[in-house]
């Protein structure tokens, strides 16, 4: 839970048409104690470079559900050993094999919200206990639960203030950057996997698909209940 007092409107506005190196550095300034939950998108890899290159006080960490691709695995150490900074992964409380015997194999298959609420929601709840904030990749032409989303946001979920330093940004502004700046990116993007998750909950899309057609596909879901809150 956050004590930090700020007009997040206010803020919001005053940041709109800036940049994310002018938010994330709004945010290291006025919010203590702050984070970046990364899948390794490649929106998060921006986060990564411009909080690498800039060397932010912001506790970067993923959620390590223990069934991500290899190649994401890869890119988690090819962005650590460019930037010189660690990653800390967080992990479920069981085991992938301990959530089997528990609860069945292969929960995603039967109830991939209630996978997601073990693997993902839980970990992300304890391990943001203790910040006053945590920034997201998230962009507002992702999904249609994305489009309102704002700069500096209070996050009623999570207790917290929340911050979207790329909210404005293009999937063209995202890949722009990360070609200019020689950024690190997961290998599976170009084999037509544009929003990467768990290997099982994952599969490419073709041409003409929302770009995150490929999460969770034929089941309806689209959100792995990080970002979205019921409305107060
Ligand atoms: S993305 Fe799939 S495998 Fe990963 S936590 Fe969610 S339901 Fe489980």
């Amino acid at each position: 839970m956050t004590d930090v007092v700020i007009d997040i409107g206010a803020a919001s506005r005053a940041l709109e048409d800036t940049t994310p190196v002018a938010i994330l550095r709004w945010a290291s300034e006025h919010i203590p104690r702050l984070g970046f939950a990364t899948g390794f998108g490649a929106e998060g890899c921006v986060i990564i470079d411009v909080i690498g290159k800039h060397q932010l006080p912001i506790d970067v960490f993923t959620l390590d559900t223990g069934l991500l691709f290899p190649e994401t695995y890869a890119v988690w150490r090819a962005l650590e050993a460019k930037y010189g900074i660690t990653i800390r992964g967080v992990k479920p409380e069981q085991s992938v094999d301990e959530q089997a015997a528990a609860h069945g194999a292969a929960l995603w298959e039967r109830e991939p919200d209630r996978c997601c609420e073990l693997r993902k929601v839980q970990p992300l709840t304890r391990a943001l206990a203790g910040f006053a904030g945590w920034i997201t990749a998230i962009r507002r032409d992702q999904t249609p639960e994305r489009a309102d989303a704002q700069i500096v946001e209070r996050d009623r979920k999570f207790g917290l203030l929340k911050i979207n330093p790329l909210v404005a940004w293009t999937h063209d502004d995202v890949w722009g950057y990360l070609y200019a700046n020689d950024v690190p990116y997961n290998a599976l993007h170009e084999r037509g996997y544009p929003s990467i998750g768990c290997q099982p909950c994952t599969s490419p899309v073709v041409p003409g698909e929302n770009l995150r057609a490929g999460r969770w596909r034929g089941t309806g879901k689209n959100e792995c209940g990080l970002h979205v809150e019921k409305k107060a």
